[in-house]
């Protein structure tokens, strides 16, 4: 059997298309919608992201505004631009590329984001009204991958999903939103003992490593969907300087039911959500002054 390849690009491209009508028609209101990106330090992989991101917006007729710091970029400076983005009514999503420098208090940065305007979701009050199943921003890369799940017919409430990664940003929210839908979670991550034992039972396989083709086919259980979150590059072999994922592709999708490429799978798919957050944002905004 080989696997159903999930295209992130097809699908990004089709919400996107929704995205860019719904921004629009904010835009016909006087409303554009805008995301403000801030960047601290010259992370190579972090420029690259920030990058994409803006060029996502102009693409889908959401304004941006950049902001780069340098790495010795204190953290008054760094927090007095969030108060000034979180006054201004015309920003409607605020984003800070992470890492951060390690100098700076990430938790403080993070919670100094208007709750309003967090479309990382990545501030304590979203992340705590997303696991009561109330409304928040839900986080960019598990969004995605619920979006990719329904799109390929995958089958979540009643499944068996193990998420590998309890990362913050990634695997925890992951796990929240497979909990939501009705799967049965399993999380596992560098203290699991057996870890192919686990991941041998999922009917859904999330894996949010960071370690290149680190789930192999042996550890696939048949048919199942497989979604690769890692993004690596490689350092040597053949293959030096390409993309992978944290899934070897090659053994899993001869297992596998259904399974996402990299590239060209959650990535796009990461970026659409945080687009579809500004627009949301951008039409509450539009929604309070109508009422005011
Ligand atoms: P983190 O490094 O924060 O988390 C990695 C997780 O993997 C940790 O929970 C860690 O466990 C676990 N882990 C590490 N080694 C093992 C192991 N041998 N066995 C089991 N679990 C292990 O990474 P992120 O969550 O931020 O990102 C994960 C990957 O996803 C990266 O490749 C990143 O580049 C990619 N990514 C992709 C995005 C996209 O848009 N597609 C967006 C964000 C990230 P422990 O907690 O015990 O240390």
């Amino acid at each position: 059997m080989t696997a159903r390849i999930i295209d992130g690009n097809a699908l990004s491209a089709r919400v996107r298309g929704e995205i860019a009508e719904r921004a629009a028609a904010l835009t016909a209101l006087g409303v554009q919608p805008c995301l403000a990106v801030m960047l601290v330090g010259a992370d190579p992989a972090s420029a690259v992201y920030v990058r994409n991101k803006v060029a996502g917006c102009e693409k889908a007729g959401i304004r941006s505004l950049r902001f780069d710091y340098p790495e010795t970029a204190t953290q008054a400076e760094v927090m007095a631009k969030l108060a000034e983005l979180n006054a201004d009514p015309a920003v409607h999503g605020i984003l800070v590329q992470l890492p951060l420098p390690k100098h700076l208090d990430e938790t403080a940065v993070l919670e100094a984001i208007d709750l309003k305007k967090d479309v990382d979701g990545f501030h304590a009050e979203n992340v705590g009204r997303l696991s009561q199943c109330r409304e928040a921003f839900i986080p960019c890369t598990p969004h995605g991958v619920m979006k990719m799940l329904e799109s390929s017919g995958t089958p979540v409430q009643g499944a068996e999903a193990v998420v590998i990664g309890r990362s913050n940003i990634v695997g925890k929210p992951m796990a929240t939103l497979l909990t939501n839908a009705g799967a049965t979670v399993t999380v596992c991550h560098s203290r699991t003992k057996d870890l192919a034992f686990h991941t041998r039972r999922a009917d859904i396989l999330v894996a949010a490593i960071g370690k290149p083709r680190f789930v192999t086919g042996d550890m696939i259980k048949p048919g199942a969907t497989v979604i690769d979150v890692g993004i690596n590059r490689l350092q040597d072999g053949p293959d030096a300087g390409k993309l992978c994922g944290d899934v070897d592709f090659e053994s899993a999708r001869e297992v596998a039911g259904a399974i996402t490429p990299v590239p060209g799978g959650v990535g796009p798919m990461t970026i659409t959500m945080l687009l579809e957050n500004t627009v949301i944002s951008a039409e509450r905004a539009a929604s309070d002054r109508k009422l005011a």
